[in-house]
């Protein structure tokens, strides 16, 4: 207004204005100002037009060409002879056109041929009847390409009732479906690791079992946990955190077999399922694994990180047949590792526990005490019963345990069997017994012989007859000083393929006993069928001479059959002078036992030999 009267002109400007009651109108005002001959303002004449109403439609225009401008969907505006006459920017990134390229155009260009003349038909009837249409449509690309899209069109009417303009509003749903398609995965998978989440290790879980359940097998469930993953989250940030966690589960990914599953349970904790688990022995082995595995130092930021893991598991359906409570079960094993030392496993159960902890322990050990050699043959004198001198004696492998001390054979034996660890063993026992047995035949402690067990792996193994006369070259020794003691079960499998292997050693020269005898099959028929030299009869018949009447009867039975099928007899675990006096008067050719020595180590050996004891020179 000053700038209008300043220089004479008329002013037109828009202001607020607020009424008594406080609301707010915009008003439109022109004017015009009188002057005085001197120049001097007199007055102004002018209108003031309410027109607040008139802003807000600009307003919500301008707010609804924004929305067309930055709407993902596309515009388009016909009138009512089907001629294009708005197209948002939207409209280009959809089909490719830009909206110069559609304006004055019919909607047809679109068209992909997809649909029947009807459909349109139908499509038309709907806009004039119903006012608008919805619905997934067919259309073409600039470039050609077809693509489904969501269309809603809409007739807008005048007052009178009459269309004027068609909007048409749609979306690309390829687009859609590529997302939905990202989402599915999205909801399945770990963002982070790119492992399976825990929805859908849960998933699989309840498929594991339900199969498992049908075909009588095990499940097996065990957490991994990362026992320090707050700690460095806390000190080196969440970045390194989330590096360690990537990284530790591309150690862990290549563990798992494609039939088993590893998924990412949570912030620092993995879980894995294993199918048709054969032995809870298996996912023992599996936990150890991915301890030692997260044990190497990680390298994060340039920094060397070690971190320690705990593991517990639990199996389907021994400790529970329902999934929830099996995770239940593996992360309280997995807490109560925690809490024991790092870089341990638990399972569930505990009682499985020990026997898993210790066996595998022994295992462990076992390896390592071939190399350590943590294992000693001890020798038991065999003598002859008529005329008290030692004949020969039985080599009895020890293992001494650096923390457990001596560990009997009766333990570890089936184990080196399971684990193949008994052919190094075997070997072992064999050469060292023979060389010892070199030593003491130079010494002239007379006509003797060592026996050595065999464990049913190494009677079945192809290679025996080669490893026996392998040794035997090696040291340098008789055939005829080595003692082959086999027992019953060993023989009884495979009776042909048993024959041979005792018809070959045999013709190396080689003697054969049959250990323990009377406790397995004890058939005298089919021991006339088995090249063998000698019987040993097993201690649990000797203990009980002479009170037990039945052992006495047997005993003495098998010696004779034994004679008459020109076997020399040998008594096991002979104890005392009463079972002696027994043996002699039913004629037993040899015995073993406590009554004269238990096993004991070469030197012992060695000094009963030289000062020529003898079993008469006890009483
Ligand atoms: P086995 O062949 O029957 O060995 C005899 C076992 O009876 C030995 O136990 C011995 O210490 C024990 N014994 C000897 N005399 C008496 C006695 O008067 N009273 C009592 N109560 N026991 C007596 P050990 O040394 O513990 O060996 C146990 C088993 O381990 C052996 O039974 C044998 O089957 C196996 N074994 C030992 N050494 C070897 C080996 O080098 N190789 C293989 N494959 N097995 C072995
Ligand atoms: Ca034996
Ligand atoms: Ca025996």
């Amino acid at each position: 207004m000053d700038t209008a009267i300043k220089e004479k002109i008329p002013y037109s400007i828009e202001h607020r204005l607020v009424r008594p009651d406080g609301s707010i109108r915009i008003v439109h005002e022109r004017g015009e100002t009188s002057y005085g001959p001197d120049g001097t303002p007199v007055r102004m004449v002018g209108t003031v037009q309410d027109i607040t109403e008139r802003k807000q439609t600009e307003d919500q225009l301008t707010l609804a060409s924004q929305v067309f401008e930055n709407a993902l969907e596309g515009v388009i505006i016909t009138d009512t002879t089907g001629m294009v006459q708005f197209a948002n920017p939207a409209v280009l990134t959809i089909t490719g056109y830009t909206p110069e390229e559609v304006i004055g155009q019919n909607p047809r260009i679109f068209r992909s041929d997809r649909h029947p003349r009807e459909f349109y038909e139908k499509m038309w009837k709907s806009i004039a009847t119903e006012g608008g249409w919805q619905g997934i449509i067919w259309n073409r690309r600039k470039d050609g390409e077809a693509f489904p899209e969501w269309l809603s069109i809409t007739a807008v009417k005048d007052y009178t009732g009459k269309a004027m303009r068609y909007v048409s509003v749609f979306y690309d749903m390829s687009l859609i479906k590529q997302s939905e398609d990202t989402l599915r995965r999205q909801a399945y998978e770990d963002a982070l690791t790119k492992l399976p989440n825990r929805l859908l290790f849960e998933d699989r879980l309840a498929t594991s079992i339900a199969s498992a359940g049908k075909a009588g097998g095990k499940v097996g469930v065990a957490l991994i946990g990362l026992d320090r993953l707050k700690n460095i989250n806390e000190t080196l940030g969440f970045p390194a955190g989330d590096q360690l966690i990537q990284k530790a589960a591309e150690r862990l990914r290549p563990l798992v077999n494609d039939g088993d599953t590893l998924a990412r349970f949570g912030g620092d904790e993995f879980v894995c399922v294993l199918n048709d688990l054969k032995d809870e022995q298996d996912m023992v082995k599996m936990m150890l694994s991915m301890l030692e595995g997260l044990s190497l130092p990680f390298s994060i930021d340039g920094r060397e990180l070690f971190i320690t893991a705990s593991a517990g598991a639990a199996f389907y359906p021994s400790d529970s047949s329902d999934s929830a409570t099996l995770v239940q079960d593996a992360l309280v094993a997995m807490r109560r590792a925690k809490n024991q030392d790092r870089n341990s496993y638990q399972l569930y159960t505990t009682a499985m526990n020990t026997r898993s902890y210790e066996r595998l322990s022994l295992e462990n050990d076992l390896r390592r005490a071939i190399g350590r050699e943590e294992f000693a043959v001890y020798y038991q004198p065999k003598l002859s019963i008529k005329t008290g001198a030692i004949v020969g004696m039985e080599a009895l492998v020890r293992w001494i345990h650096p923390v457990h001390g001596m560990v009997s054979p009766v333990k570890f034996i089936p184990l080196a069997e399971e684990t193949g660890l008994i052919a190094p063993i075997g070997e072992f026992v064999m050469t060292e017994a023979l060389t010892q047995l070199k030593k003491w035949v130079a010494h002239g402690y007379g006509d003797i012989s060592v026996a050595v067990n065999l464990s049913a792996a190494q009677f079945r193994d192809k290679g025996l007859l080669k490893t026996i006369g392998n040794t035997l070259d090696h040291v340098g020794i008789a055939p005829l000083r080595l003692d082959i003691e086999i027992t019953e079960s060993m023989v009884m499998g495979d009776v042909n393929a048993a024959i041979t292997t005792l018809k070959n050693l045999r013709d190396m020269g080689v003697r054969i006993s049959m250990d323990d005898f009377g406790t397995g099959y004890s058939s005298l028929s089919y021991l006339k069928r088995f090249p063998i030299h000698c019987l040993k009869v097993d201690r649990s018949f000797i203990r009980d001479i002479p009170a037990n009447a039945d052992d006495v009867a047997i005993t003495s039975a098998i010696i004779s059959m034994a004679h008459s099928l020109n076997l020399t007899v040998v008594a096991e675990g002979v104890e005392t002078m009463e079972q002696l006096e027994f043996l002699r008067a039913n004629a037993c050719d040899e015995l073993q036992g406590y009554l004269f020595s238990p096993p004991v180590p070469a030197p012992e050996m060695g000094k009963m030999l030289a000062s020529g004891k003898s079993l008469y020179a006890l009483k």
